[in-house]
């Protein structure tokens, strides 16, 4: 007899959890993860990379978010503490980063894994070229079996151009890389139930999730609870789930891959941007707005026109060419995204006029769109 005839034992002790087929993942660390008191913590670090080594012996390419910078380098710069001054930040995380790209190389270093770093800024998400460009980076890095590891460039950015947090910066990167699942790790070990404390195991991107986000945040991170959830919710709207787990223990890749239940699965809609799409919808600010009449909100929205100069009223912002703007009701209420094919100025200058106006007015046509078709993504397509 087989120990599998025994009824008992082929009761799953816990409820056993589907991932999608993965081919590639982002993994954030948090920087209360890696860090403690201003030192690299090597344990933590070798578990890293076991459970990396691990999750690449089964196929699956991995991307590395990993927070840090600051919180390795502040005591470097002398500071006593971890400084909320920006460019006191500025400063400790360019002594920082070294250290954690050291560690990381170290630890990879000994499964035979090579480390690359790319120091990323808002501009190269917002900017087409350069979102490419990174893209373009990130796929042969990976195809040549090195794990690319992201931060923000925190010695550089300052708050205009930063995304600001890792978690955001990580679930923009599973945009960059066509990643099919993103894991946050961090010192919570999921989204707990408001009511009961427990952890909820899996829950629906569309579900009320601000009722269960309690924040607190860590003394180096700039996250918290709110930012993990929002991060979550911009991986849903290219499909994407996420997994909120504990990054202080080992394992913790290979249990989530195996369908453990551990931490907080947020459950994406089935809904998929397609990628171009998935880039306008990825930015965290939008540049300015427009605000256009019922026709005009009809034929875009229901009848998947481009946006014309006829059916604008108002035009706010002072954005340039290729910025992404806000398509909005007439009462001011945003319904799409878009590219700007003129800049602000110009539409301000033909808003209300119709194609054939525009080159007496501006003396010269670039398209006859203000916002072209294919630049456009619904809010209802990008938002679950
Ligand atoms: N990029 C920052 C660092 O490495 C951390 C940002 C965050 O905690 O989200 O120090």
């Amino acid at each position: 007899m087989t120990t599998s005839a025994n009824p008992e034992l082929q009761i799953s002790p816990m409820p056993s959890r589907q991932l999608p087929k993965l081919a590639r993942i982002v993994v954030k660390v948090g920087s209360a993860v890696i860090a403690g008191d201003g030192n690299v913590r090597p344990e933590i670090f070798a578990a890293l990379a076991n459970d990396v080594a691990d999750v690449r012996a089964r196929g699956i390419d991995v991307v590395l978010v990993v927070s840090g910078a600051v919180a390795l380098g502040y005591r470097g710069c002398g500071f006593a503490t971890v400084p909320s001054d920006v460019v006191q930040r500025q400063a400790a995380a360019s002594v920082g980063q070294p250290k954690l790209m050291a560690a990381l190389d170290h630890h990879l270093g000994q499964h035979g894994i090579a480390t690359a770093q790319l120091l990323m800024s808002a501009d190269d998400i917002e900017n087409r070229r350069r979102f490419l460009s990174a893209r373009h980076t990130l796929q042969a890095l990976l195809a040549a079996g090195v794990v690319p590891v992201i931060n923000e460039n925190d010695a550089l950015s300052d708050d205009e151009t930063k995304v600001g947090d890792n978690d955001h910066l990580a679930a923009l990167t599973t945009s960059v890389a066509s990643a099919d699942l993103l894991v946050l790790l961090s010192r919570v070990a999921g989204l707990y139930r408001n009511g009961d404390g427990e952890i909820i195991s899996e829950i629906s991107i569309d579900a009320p999730l601000a009722d269960h986000i309690n924040d607190s945040l860590s003394d180096t991170g700039v996250g918290g609870m709110k930012a993990k959830v929002s991060a979550a919710q911009i991986a849903a709207r290219w499909g994407v789930p996420t997994i909120i787990a504990d990054g202080t223990t080992s394992g913790t890749l290979q249990k989530l891959l195996n369908n453990e239940p551990i931490g907080t699965y947020f459950a994406p809609n089935t809904r998929k941007l397609d990628a171009r799409k998935q880039w306008i919808a990825v930015r965290s600010r939008s540049r300015g707005s427009v605000w256009v009449d019922g026709g005009a909100q009809t034929a875009v929205a229901e009848r998947g026109a481009s946006l014309l100069a006829k059916g604008i009223t108002q035009v706010h912002g002072d954005f340039t060419i290729g910025a992404r703007i806000e398509v909005c009701d007439a009462d001011g209420q945003p319904f799409a995204l878009g590219l700007a094919s003129y800049s602000a100025d110009e539409m301000r200058r033909v808003a209300g006029h119709k194609a054939h106006e525009i080159q007496d007015i501006l003396g010269y046509v670039y398209v006859d769109e203000m916002v072209h078709r294919d630049d456009m993504v619904l809010l209802q397509e990008a938002t679950p």
